[in-house]
């Protein structure tokens, strides 16, 4: 039987961990630094899990609509704010259930954890820190745990470690860029109650989202950083007159705003994440600016495809060397819309004049909205590959 060390027990780790155990006769050890507790920590974090997420979490009995108590998106409006052009793009362009189902992240996390848990050839190795990795054909990986060093042999590794910089010394392509930005996360409340529309403003500051939560909205604004001090150090009366004239009424009468969070914006990615019988997942791979909400999403095709490739074939290299075939096209398409929402949008000169323009011609162009969903939902995959599981196609 094949042993897999996979680094990091974040939503990559623990999705990878899954599928391969369930499509292959393997055994999988993840090392992930964090203690079991807090690995289990509730936190507030919230993700919209794409069309195609959903399908493939089905397919591997990891997705429990009861517990994770989802609120679908079908419909996203886009808009600039004091700006004539508008467009919604909806789960009927290309006729699927939903767009995406916003969901706790812990939900998403203790489901993956349990199912781990039920499965013996899965070992979760909690407060474990990889320091070094040596060997060719054989991997020995190096750890500390409970300050004592220890090491162990596997036939190939999976970096799920995040933004982690051991894998530096493997992988030496990365592209990366700072945006500049920073995404403030809040909830709020408004008189209006959260439906399944969620709603993109682009404003002069930087894109709003509004995403329908249980019963209220969340907020990520990625805000260009010489506007951060506007929205980040008001009280949240000034905040809510800001929100109010920004989004106008699309969620009511602003009634209450939660306690603000930030994270600095950036995107990496490597041009090459499979080195011999080594591989890139997740945000160890790809790093994305959340406006477009892809970057796990994005993660849980390469997850499906790799684990399917190795399904099909027993020699590694082989396998992680088609997973980079396969997914580098998807990867960059995906990188360069998000870029181009996030950043390239807001270089041009009379970004608002072309944005409600090109907001127009979506409006009246079914096929470019056709487009645009398969995009985000990653339904292609789901209709090409899902259902009779050929990853090689
Ligand atoms: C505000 C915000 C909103 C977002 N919304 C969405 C969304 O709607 N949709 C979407 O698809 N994505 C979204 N994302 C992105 C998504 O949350 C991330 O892509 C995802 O959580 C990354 O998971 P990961 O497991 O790859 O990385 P991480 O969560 O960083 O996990 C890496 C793990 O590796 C461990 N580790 C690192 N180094 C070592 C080592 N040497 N030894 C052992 N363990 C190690 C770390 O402790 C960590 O637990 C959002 C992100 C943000 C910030």
């Amino acid at each position: 039987m094949k042993r897999i060390a996979v680094i990091g027990g974040g939503l990559t780790g623990l999705t990878i961990s899954n599928f391969i155990s369930k499509d292959c006769d393997t055994e999988i050890t993840i090392f992930e630094e964090k203690s079991e507790k807090k690995l289990l920590d509730k936190t507030s974090a919230k993700i919209v899990l794409s069309y195609s997420t959903v399908e493939i979490l089905k397919k591997y009995n990891l997705w429990d609509k009861d517990s994770f108590r989802p609120n679908f998106i079908d419909k996203i409006h886009l808009s600039y704010s004091n700006s004539l052009g508008s467009t919604t793009i909806s789960s009927q362009d290309e006729n699927l259930d939903f767009l995406g189902a916003h969901i706790q992240t812990d939900f998403l996390k203790k489901k993956l954890i349990e199912s781990i848990y039920s499965n013996k050839n899965i070992q979760l190795n909690s407060g474990t820190h990889i320091f070094e990795i040596n060997g060719e054909n054989k991997k020995q990986i190096f750890y500390s745990k409970n300050n004592k060093n220890s090491h162990s042999e596997f036939d190939a590794i999976i970096f799920a470690s995040g933004l982690d910089l051991l894998k530096d010394n493997y992988f030496n392509d990365k592209i990366s860029k700072e945006y500049d930005q920073t995404a403030l996360v809040f909830h709020l409340k408004g008189s209006k109650k959260s439906s399944s529309i969620a709603y993109e403003r682009f404003t002069d500051d930087g894109v709003l989202a509004l995403l329908p939560s249980e019963d209220d909205w969340l907020v990520i604004f990625s805000l260009h950083n010489s506007a951060l001090k506007k929205y980040e150090e008001v009280s949240d009366i000034e905040l809510t007159k800001k929100l109010q004239t920004l989004i106008g009424k699309k969620v009511g009468e602003i009634n209450k705003i939660s306690d603000r969070f930030k994270y600095p914006l950036s995107l990496s990615y490597y041009k090459k994440f499979s080195h011999s019988n080594v591989c890139l997942l997740g945000d160890a791979c790809h790093k994305l600016h959340p406006i477009a909400g892809q970057s796990f999403n994005l993660t849980v095709r390469d997850c499906f495809i790799l684990s399917n490739s190795l399904k099909m074939d027993n020699d590694i290299h082989t396998v992680f060397n088609n997973y980079q075939n396969l997914r580098y096209k998807e990867m960059k398409r995906i990188i360069k819309f998000t870029d181009f929402l996030a950043d390239k949008i807001y270089r041009l000169p009379i970004r608002k004049f072309i944005l409600g323009k090109i907001f127009l011609v979506l409006d009246f162009n079914k096929n470019v909205k056709k487009l645009a969903v398969g995009l985000i939902t990653g339904s292609y995959l789901y209709k090409k590959n899902i259902n009779n599981m050929k990853a090689y196609d």
